[in-house]
């Protein structure tokens, strides 16, 4: 929406929200009439919200009488987190931008390092992705404290099949180990021929045997 555009609908909606509040939310109507007006405040609200999302907020803030900074247009409180996003149907859609971990801290718990950790289904592929400082942790019970290493990690699960990629590794599981126990790895080279036969992977190289990536077979 242009800035004109919006700018006339926000005031539309504005002059709404003080009619409903001044006429019917004025302490002077029925009880019932009140709840029915209420609810409709409540969703002229939402409207609010909705509308402001597409606010780039071009005339800058102003000063309230309780100190708050808020947009000139839409009337939103500076520096306040946006609770929906605003996504075209067609084209490219974009949530949010790339946080990596910066900090040179180790924060005395996951949930303190923790910068983002955000999952969005998209049209039945599920995409995650988590940015965290480094941080305390232990391992065997309280025994051994470890330092987890800073990390961003993004993961795509998709027809059961879950692709991890953090700082340090590429990550797929194609299926679950049968048994209980944690699955075996190895190197190639670590593998007997005959045994190798039964991984469907074909590896990807250049001239110089740099390796480019691989193929899983499904
Ligand atoms: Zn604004």
């Amino acid at each position: 929406m242009k800035k004109s555009h919006l700018k006339k609908e926000l005031n539309k909606l504005f002059k709404s929200l003080d009619f409903i509040s001044e006429n019917y939310l004025n302490g002077k109507s029925r009880k019932k009439d009140v709840d029915q007006f209420f609810t409709i405040y409540q969703q002229l609200g939402i409207a609010w919200e909705f509308l402001g999302l597409q606010c780039k907020h071009w005339d800058g803030y102003k000063r309230t009488r309780e100190g708050n900074e808020v947009c000139k247009i839409c009337g939103k409180v500076k520096s306040v987190d946006e609770s929906y996003y605003l996504i075209p149907k067609k084209g490219a859609k974009k949530i949010g931008f790339k946080v990596v971990p910066k900090s040179k801290k180790t924060f005395p718990t996951k949930k303190k390092a923790t910068l983002l950790n955000d999952t969005v289904n998209f049209h039945g592929a599920v995409l995650s992705v988590e940015a965290t400082n480094s941080y305390k942790s232990s391992l065997l019970g309280k025994k051994h404290e470890i330092t987890v290493a800073a990390d961003r990690i993004v993961t795509l699960k998709e027809r059961g099949i879950e692709c991890r990629i953090d700082n340090y590794l590429i990550n797929v599981k194609v299926q679950k180990p049968k048994k209980k126990k944690p699955p075996y790895g190895g190197f190639p080279w670590e593998i007997k021929k005959k045994d190798l036969k039964n991984f469907p992977v074909i590896f990807k190289f250049d001239d110089d045997y740099n390796f480019l990536g691989l193929t899983i077979l499904k």
